[in-house]
């Protein structure tokens, strides 16, 4: 077990919303990954100490458990990337690895007395709210009784593999990257890749050595920029940890830079990003010697549109001359590979598919009764819809976190999600106060959606762009189109006005 260091010691509680009373509602919070253990430290250290955590995992770190295939490592800097009251000093580089973050947050729930609060193989299968309180369904057959829910499922929690004609007529091994198969080796191996996203691009270069012949299926090309990481050993460790404040400075200097990069979302800065798409450009250039590869990499849409991509080695892999990269679909499967939509027959040993998560089936796999025998997915299927990306009209004492349109772009989702459990605690600190049920009012609901509509069209978010931001008809779910200080002074307070208390 790593020492403790000072930059680990949670700020004292902030100060209550009235006491805790006997009503104090007990509370389920389901999934141990950031957003999980974000909500669950919020209330232990808020003297809320009446909640269980359901994990169906047997550990915590939710994607970071999950994603555990080779190069898997954070695009954000882990400074950000981290608790910010649980700044850790030894960070191996800059950006930190999978297995690290992992360790981190397992770090993390023993020291702020999570661990024994959750169950793991515990699979939340159904919800429902009656009698102001919520029954949690397992898949076990359990059912528990608790005061309010605090949905942290996360977006990316279930892979997705598209439903190509005969997939399983594959004759040899296919996964997708979020569930890795170790026992399979690529030593030698004909592998083909599907996808070109944040996954496949650390996968490929961390392969590229080990395997005879490599495919990339990259239908789309995402704008990919360099990457300034660098290893970060003893001396700097030992410093982060004997410095007072240098662990927060180191913090806040990166919190700071990525925050500044917020302008970029809004259309109003299109001549910036023409510039900026001019240096990516000239990346490219210098990273690939194939003029027609250049030009099958080469994004035809706006800079910004979607994550824009760290990595110094993805061109490189791609130029390798056992490297193929097609810029076609998967059309179908045969015995031999993938058949792409050009009619190219992939011939390949493993496939690994790399082609993202469900986000827009947000909690899908959970049936989640509100008020009056309401569900969730009828609700929303339009697209999700969430006040602050928390509360949800006709689901009383519910909270959501990474909700609908809180995915962070520009700066560190870790963030969001502190502020986001904040909210949830002095909801339910406020609970305590008067028992009962908080809902949402309608009005105040459609109101923010309104304000988030206009804004997100103010967002380069809203030109067409590809990727999973939008659902099939084009309406923006994913992402928060504002600054992350913007968020916080947005859910700073908890104003009861925007509630209706019910009986
Ligand atoms: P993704 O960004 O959704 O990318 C999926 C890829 O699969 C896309 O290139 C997509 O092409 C392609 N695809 C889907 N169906 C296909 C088909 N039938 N034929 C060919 N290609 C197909 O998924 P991801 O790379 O797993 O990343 C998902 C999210 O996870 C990221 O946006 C990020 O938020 C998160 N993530 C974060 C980190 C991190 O370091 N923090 C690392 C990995 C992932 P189209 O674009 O044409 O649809």
């Amino acid at each position: 077990m790593p020492r403790p260091n000072r930059a680990w010691v949670a700020p004292p509680a902030a100060p209550s919303v009235g006491g805790m009373t006997a009503t104090t509602p007990t509370v389920a919070i389901i999934g141990a990954g950031f957003g999980g253990l974000a909500a669950a430290i919020e209330l232990g250290r808020n003297g809320i100490h009446d909640f269980e955590v359901f994990e169906r995992g047997d550990s915590v770190g939710g994607v970071w458990r999950a994603n555990a295939y080779p190069g898997a490592a954070c695009d954000v800097p882990s400074p950000i990337y981290s608790f910010s009251y649980a700044l850790e000093t030894r960070w191996s580089a800059r950006y930190g690895s999978q297995p690290e973050i992992h360790a981190y947050l397992r770090r993390c729930a023993d020291r702020f007395g999570i661990t024994p609060k959750i169950r793991f193989g515990a699979e939340v299968v159904a919800a429902t709210f009656a009698d102001d309180g919520w029954s949690v369904e397992l898949a076990s057959g359990e059912v528990r009784r608790f005061g309010a829910l605090i949905c942290a499922t996360g977006q990316l929690s279930r892979p997705r593999i598209p439903e190509v004609p005969d997939r399983s007529s594959f004759a040899g091994a296919q996964f997708h990257s979020a569930e890795w198969d170790p026992a399979v080796s690529l030593r030698g191996k004909r592998v083909a890749v599907v996808g070109s996203g944040a996954s496949a691009i650390q996968l490929v270069p961390a392969i590229v050595d080990e395997v005879d012949r490599l495919h990339v299926i990259a239908r789309s090309p995402n704008w990919v920029a360099n990457k300034c990481d660098h290893a970060t050993g003893g001396p700097l460790h030992a410093l982060l940890r004997r410095v007072p404040g240098l662990a927060r400075l180191q913090h806040n200097a990166e919190w700071l830079w990525f925050e500044s990069r917020v302008p970029m979302i809004f259309n109003r800065l299109d001549p910036v990003r023409t510039v900026f798409q001019a240096w990516l450009r000239a990346k490219i250039r210098r990273e690939i010697r194939d003029p027609a590869l250049r030009a099958v990499v080469t994004p035809d849409y706006k800079v910004g549109c979607n994550r824009i991509l760290p990595s110094n080695d993805w061109y490189p892999a791609l130029d390798r001359s056992h490297v193929s990269v097609h810029p076609h679909a998967v059309a179908r499967m045969t015995p031999q590979g993938p058949v792409l939509a050009d009619g190219t027959v992939v011939e390949a040993d493993v496939v690994v598919w790399c082609t993202g998560f469900t986000a827009d089936e947000y909690l899908a796999p959970i049936r989640i009764t509100g008020r009056d025998g309401r569900l969730l997915h009828t609700e929303w299927k339009d697209g999700p819809e969430a006040y602050l990306g928390i509360t949800v009209a006709g689901f009383p004492n519910m909270f959501l976190l990474f909700g609908p349109n809180t995915g962070s772009i520009t700066n560190t989702i870790t963030y969001l999600l502190e502020k986001q459990a904040r909210y949830a605690r002095m909801a339910i600190q406020h609970l305590a106060t008067r028992g009962g049920r908080l809902e949402v009012r309608a009005e105040v609901q459609n109101d923010y959606q309104r304000w988030l509509d206009r804004r997100l069209r103010a967002t380069v978010f809203t030109s067409g762009c590809p990727g999973w931001y939008h659902t099939a008809t084009g309406r923006v779910f994913a992402v928060w189109p504002g600054s992350h200080l913007e968020y916080a002074r947005r859910t700073a307070r908890f104003d009861p006005a925007d509630y209706t208390p019910g009986a």
